[in-house]
């Protein structure tokens, strides 16, 4: 694909038009940003960018033989590499070694989740970069550039990703995926600006039974008084789960909606308007609300950061909730 069938990322699309245009592409390009940011799609295409016959100020020409080689996923100079297991091994670097010092034209090697080669296969890469034979380029993508070798990374031209505004995602969405508008506007939000993320939400079968799930658990929450029994066996049906972030993630968004109603009577609320329609003396306050959020998104930070036992977790959540939703007027 060419940089313009991509969304977003306007200043990465331009700097690499000027490089390519004036043939100052660095042997080495490092492409960094969060999973699902768009660093594979942006990789390729300008792998492709780079092998192009024809290419011009939006990359690739499609159209050239090279590009038609590519895109059949059958290029003779392009090279991926990604871990195997869980590291990228020295194996794998010294294994391209036989075909990118052949004469010739120009090669590209992608390699994805630059971050996990191992500390061989580092010094391996390292050796290529510090005298690469013309017409050769790297494109490092990784999500933690931090744990790459500081002697590769001073080597590479870095590119952070940056998230896509609602609207991006949203007609991202609405031209790859037979979407109504309401789901890609909900997909949207949850993306966090996030185009991979997004469409894999999208593909999720399970998507729409988990906002139900979602819906009901947030409802029971704040309108009844749960029993510390019920509180408890939330916790533990929730720590069974496997979808248990995107599950807190929609619990999240569920409670910043009540939010917004409250703080600004916005209409737009995607789901369970009962939540918020109920009299005013019993409707939650801003404030609770917004500790509530702050409870679900430290659960999710400590859950993707520490090992910590996710019922023992969710309990402390659940019951922190209860507490403060219990000291609400009415
Ligand atoms: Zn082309």
């Amino acid at each position: 694909m060419s940089f313009n069938h991509l969304k977003g990322q306007h200043e990465l699309s331009h700097a690499l038009s000027v490089l390519l245009s004036e043939g100052r592409l660095s042997h080495a390009v490092l492409l960094t940003g969060p999973a699902g940011s768009g660093k594979t799609s942006w990789g390729m295409a300008l792998a492709m960018a780079v092998l192009c016959n024809e290419s011009g100020s939006s990359g690739a020409c499609l159209q050239c033989a090279s590009c038609r080689r590519f895109q059949s996923g059958n290029h003779p100079d392009f090279f991926l590499i990604a871990p195997d297991g869980r590291n990228i091994k020295i194996d794998q670097i010294r294994s391209l070694k036989k075909d990118i010092y052949l004469v010739g034209d120009n090669k590209v090697c992608l390699i994805e989740k630059a971050e996990s080669m191992t500390a061989e296969a580092s010094s391996s890469l390292l050796k290529i970069l510090e005298e690469p034979p013309a017409g050769l380029h790297f494109i490092l993508l990784a999500e933690h550039p931090r744990l790459l070798f500081d002697t590769i990374l001073s080597r590479c031209q870095a590119y952070t990703l940056q998230p896509l505004s609602m609207e991006e995602i949203e007609s991202l969405l609405l031209s790859v995926k037979n979407l109504d508008g309401d789901k890609a506007s909900l997909l949207a939000r949850i993306s966090g600006g996030l185009p991979g993320y997004a469409i894999e939400l999208a593909e999720d079968e399970q998507f729409d039974s988990r906002l139900e799930e979602a819906g009901s658990l947030a409802f029971k929450l704040v309108s009844e008084n749960q029993s510390a029994y019920e509180v408890l066996s939330h916790a533990a049906t929730l720590s069974e789960r496997e979808d248990l972030f995107p599950f807190l993630e929609l619990l999240c968004l569920y409670c910043r909606d009540c939010l917004i109603y409250n703080l600004c009577k916005e209409e737009k609320l995607l789901f369970h308007p009962e939540m918020v329609q109920q009299d005013n003396e019993k409707q939650i306050n801003a404030q609770v609300l917004e500790e509530i959020i702050v409870l679900i998104n430290s659960a999710i930070y400590e859950l993707s950061s520490t090992n910590v036992n996710r019922r023992l977790l969710l309990e402390k959540m659940l019951i922190l909730m209860q507490r403060r939703l219990k000291q609400w007027p009415g």
